[in-house]
């Protein structure tokens, strides 16, 4: 086989000790180019810098030891396994396996040498070590304890350990060489990325690896500020980028919120209306806008993004509003519908399970111009949308829409334009957060809730007490009021969560037969879950069962019950998202979060914040400090970015001061620039060139 020159970009296959099979197993861990290598980082430390004579041996403890090989034999109960007695002075040891070869086995002559390392156990004559990793040597002193601690790594079948660390040493020798890889990183400080990776794979010290465990190594804290920095810098490339290019210019645009204005059956308020002004002041340019929406649940968000939409239309083009899912989509599109019809606008909704001849009109009208504002999910606009004169696309509930997502959407404009791009957060979250997530958006903050709000009112309710509960609904429903009963679940699946929820309903209806109980989940067919959301907006239900479905967005004014079942399950943020659903109205509200006792501390420090306070930004804050230090390795919680050590919420501290920095160097550094991004993100290529 012919070897390419090494370097950090080449396929791991030409590694030595690799191959195309191992590679395509290491492809299976994420690895593919020999830099990934260096990324992949241990999940924890064994130490096997000292032998313990075989005199010490205790059932339980993990040790390396040396010995002396005495005899073999493979034996047949109870079932095939080689033995190997290896003894040290008077004492014994018997090494095991289940799985080995013949050479394997033949390989352990008496009188060798042997280092292994594994867990004791008793066995029935005396200590047994099963399946240690090991080596052989002819000679006592050709086999040696190893200098620094061992890196244990994510694996799998057929990637052992041994030649992971055999393959990540080859990396970090190449990375040493690497003129790239060692570049001057003006500003950061700390000890170099090459030092922080060689302490990160071999520790040399027990208060290094402690300080590893615990994720508070300033090496490590070194990587995750590069690695946060290339992110907002690779972030910042592709504003400038879009930015760079020209957008379908929005006369007029403060027209269109006004005209809108006129409309509504309520006026702005003064944030929604200071948001809509910088929405419009952004739309009637000749660049494109890279806008942020904050604002907290129930503040308004969907007027503001219709008052933008309105503003396109007005001007002759069209208008692309975005949902997270179809229930939502279809809400929008019923919302906007109601409020522009009298204005002459056409909103025409397209779904990923429209029948086809709906759908291919719905396209056509697209296509034509016809339909002005289109509303629909993420993924409908992505495959099949062609428009004619698109010139804004808002996306409603930002937290589950990438980058890269929106990236794709520079082609969906007019000839050589590219359309004008507002993204609205489903939850408020700090601005530290913020700056670090979407460092290549402008930020507006919607700091304030409609007038007549009444206070939701929320209780913390043991599941003993349910029947309280249902008393409670079933007065409530009595004088016309509606309510929501969420039934959390840990699984993931939907078909588990669903089968929940028609149990749940089954017994509610039971339980409450003057009322009548809707159902909706994430499993029924769009009909069925379009009829039940009409059904229960009309008022003809009551009583709503339905799974975290209805967690973002969903607007029916007159509930104002919500029940949330298991409530310990959630976390902060989905509580406060699901708490949204009611309040929207004049009549006051209430809020039980039934829980399944006993409660762990966090759980409860969680169900607190909510009884105490309703302000999304000081939940989103509570919510960063909950995170304990058990959920420190969690860092794909916000699902957004592909980060190898930074978790955005965690380290928001972190990531903050970084901003000024990556100015700078995007002025002055054009050279790391491209190296940090090609190193922590991947391909420039994809973000263009700096
Ligand atoms: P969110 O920001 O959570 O998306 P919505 O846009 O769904 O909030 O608005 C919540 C509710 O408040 C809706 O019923 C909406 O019609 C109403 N609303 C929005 N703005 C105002 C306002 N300025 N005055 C009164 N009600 C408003
Ligand atoms: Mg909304």
């Amino acid at each position: 086989m012919v070897r390419p020159p090494l370097t950090l970009q080449t396929s791991v296959q030409y590694l030595r000790g690799a191959g195309p099979a191992l590679a395509q197993k290491l492809r299976a861990l994420g690895l593919s180019q020999v830099q990934d290598l260096l990324f992949h980082l241990p999940l924890r430390y064994e130490d096997r810098r000292r032998f313990t004579p075989l005199a010490d041996l205790k059932e339980g403890g993990e040790v390396l030891v040396r010995a002396k090989v005495e005899h073999q034999e493979v034996r047949y109960s109870p079932r095939r396994n080689l033995r190997v007695a290896v003894s040290e002075q008077d004492s014994w040891l018997l090494l095991r396996f289940f799985f080995f070869n013949q050479t394997q086995a033949a390989n352990f002559k008496p009188g060798s040498w042997v280092r292994a390392y594994g867990r004791l156990r008793q066995g029935k004559s005396g200590m047994e070590m099963i399946h240690p990793e090991y080596q052989l040597a002819a000679t006592a002193e050709e086999l040696t304890p190893e200098k620094t601690l061992t890196p244990i790594y994510p694996a799998s079948t057929g990637v052992t350990q041994p030649r992971l660390r055999q393959l990540i040493r080859q990396a970090l020798e190449l990375a040493s060489t690497d003129p790239v890889f060692n570049l001057a990183l003006p500003g950061l400080d700390g000890p170099d990325t090459l030092s922080a990776l060689r302490l990160i794979h071999q520790p040399q010290n027990d208060a290094d690896a402690q300080q590893l465990l615990a994720l508070a190594h300033p090496a490590q804290r070194r990587l995750i500020r590069e690695e946060l920095l290339a992110h907002q810098l690779s972030m910042r490339v592709l504003r400038r980028q879009v930015r760079g290019k020209p957008a379908p210019r929005i006369v007029n645009a403060a027209a269109g919120v006004a005209a809108l204005e006129a409309r509504l059956p309520f006026r702005y308020t003064n944030a929604q209306r200071r948001v809509a002004a910088e929405i419009a002041r952004d739309l009637d340019s000749a660049a494109p806008m890279l806008r942020l929406v904050q604002g907290d649940v129930g503040s308004g968000k969907t007027a503001v993004a219709a008052a933008a939409l309105v503003a396109a239309a007005r001007a002759g083009f069209q208008g692309a509003l975005m949902a997270p899912t179809e229930l939502l989509a279809e809400q929008h599109a019923q919302t906007l519908q109601a409020w522009l019809a009298p204005m002459d606008i056409t909103a025409c909704l397209l779904k990923g399970t429209q029948k086809k001849p709906q759908r291919a009109s719905a396209l056509a009208a697209i296509k034509s111009g016809q339909a002005q504002i289109v509303v629909g999910t993420h993924a409908v606009f992505q495959q099949s949308a062609m428009f004619k004169r698109l010139a804004l696309v808002v996306v409603d509930e930002q937290h589950r829409f990438g980058v890269q997502q929106r990236l794709a959407l520079r082609d969906k404009g007019p000839a050589g334009l590219t359309p004008h791009q507002l993204v609205m957060t489903a939850t408020p979250i700090p601005r530290t957060l913020a700056q670090t997530l979407y460092a290549d958006l402008d930020v507006s903050v919607i700091d304030e809730l409609p007038p007549g709000r009444k206070p939701i009112i929320t209780v913390a309710l043991s599941s003993e007490r349910r029947a309280e509960v249902l008393a409670r609904i079933g007065k409530a429903c009595a004088s016309g009021r509606q309510a929501y009963w969420v039934c959390t679940l840990i699984e993931e699946s939907e078909e588990i969560e669903a089968q929940a929820a028609e149990e749940t309903a089954r017994t509610l209806r039971a339980e409450l037969p003057e009322l009548k109980i809707g159902l909706v989940h994430g499993r029924l067919k769009p009909v069925e879950k379009d009829a039940q959301m009409q059904a229960f907006k009309a008022g003809i239900t009551q009583l709503l069962v339905a799974t975290t479905v209805i967690e973002v967005g969903v607007d029916v004014p007159n509930a104002s019950i919500l029940i949330i079942d298991n409530a310990e399950r959630l976390g902060l943020a989905q509580l406060h998202q699901l708490r949204g659903r009611v309040g929207r109205g004049a009549t006051e509200s209430q809020c039980v979060l039934l829980y399944q006792p006993p409660l762990s501390l966090t759980a409860q420090a969680r169900l607190d914040v909510m009884r105490k306070t309703q302000d999304g930004f000081l939940i989103a804050q509570r919510d960063l400090e909950l995170r304990g230090p058990g959920e420190l390795l969690g860092r794909r919680q916000t699902g957004l970015v592909g980060l190898k050590l930074a978790d955005p919420l965690r380290d928001a501290a972190l990531g903050a001061p970084l901003q000024k920095l990556a100015d700078e160097w995007l002025e002055r550094h054009p050279g790391p620039c491209s190296a940090l991004i090609r190193r922590w993100v991947g391909d420039v290529e994809k973000y263009g060139q700096v």
